[in-house]
């Protein structure tokens, strides 16, 4: 570990939990409707103008996009730009953009102060991954997210160990968190992108079936797993943006 100081300069105060209560009502709500259903849940009925989605724009993103401009095309959309992506990964969201007429997607990134502190040459992420993600990744997604009730995700079950048990509706770090593709197969996904022409992201065809940023993303050979290509070598499948700055997230 580097003894990089991660500064969570704006971090506020996190707001109180939903109480089990309303997340049992929420759940009740969710169980049983489909991706669209859980979408119109969160974005029409119970926290309108209230929630927002995270996206990586990465090889599996265009399906909740697509899901979601179908149901409001001025949903927020929070992009976490950590000045270490694929410039494909950058193109592809400006296409998606275009293509599926989102018109409120937000790039957020790390303070500038925190970069020239805790990373002043770019190179963190060769000592630290867990810090330089914790400064590029979850204090910019916590100060964006703040004043925001709801946050939805792209997160499927098959994905991660961790993620196999997630729930369709969770409370996370005082916000009430969907997940409308929890159930989603791979075969799901990619039926869903064949039916509705979506477009693939570029780096897909060329070996990367899980995209993040460039330093910590490798091609996948054959026999790996889906997800082997993400920090390789490394015990880390999760960035920390969904499991806290201690966790083990995008
Ligand atoms: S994925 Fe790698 S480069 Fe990106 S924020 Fe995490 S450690 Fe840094």
């Amino acid at each position: 570990m580097s003894g990089a100081t991660v500064i969570d300069r704006d971090h506020r105060p996190a707001a109180p939990l939903p109480d089990a209560e309303r997340l049992a009502e929420l759940q009740h709500l969710a169980a049983g409707r489909d991706a669209r259903g859980i979408l119109e849940l969160a974005l029409k009925e119970a926290f309108a103008a209230r929630a927002a989605v995270v996206s990586s724009f990465g090889a599996e993103s265009a399906v909740l996009l697509h899901l979601v401009a179908s149901v409001d095309a001025t949903t927020p959309i929070l992009f976490l730009n950590t000045g270490k992506l694929f410039g494909e990964t950058l193109r592809y969201r400006d296409r998606l953009q275009d293509q599926l007429g989102l018109c409120d997607i937000r790039s957020i990134g790390p303070h500038p102060d925190d970069r020239l502190q805790c990373d002043p040459d770019g190179t963190l992420w060769s000592r630290s991954t867990d810090a330089c993600c914790a400064f590029r990744k979850v204090v910019p997604l916590r100060r964006a997210l703040s004043g925001l009730a709801a946050q939805i995700t792209g997160r499927k079950r098959f994905q991660t160990g961790p993620r196999a048990a997630m729930a369709l509706v969770e409370s996370f770090e005082g916000r009430v968190r969907f997940n409308p593709l929890a159930e989603w197969s791979q075969h799901d996904l990619e039926a869903y992108a064949a039916k509705y022409e979506l477009p693939a992201h570029p780096l897909v065809e060329d070996g990367y079936p899980s995209i993040g940023c460039l330093p910590c993303t490798r091609r996948v050979a054959a026999g790996e797993g889906y997800r082997d290509g993400r920090w390789a070598g490394l015990d880390k499948d999760e960035c920390g943006i969904h499991t806290g700055l201690d966790g083990d997230g995008i």
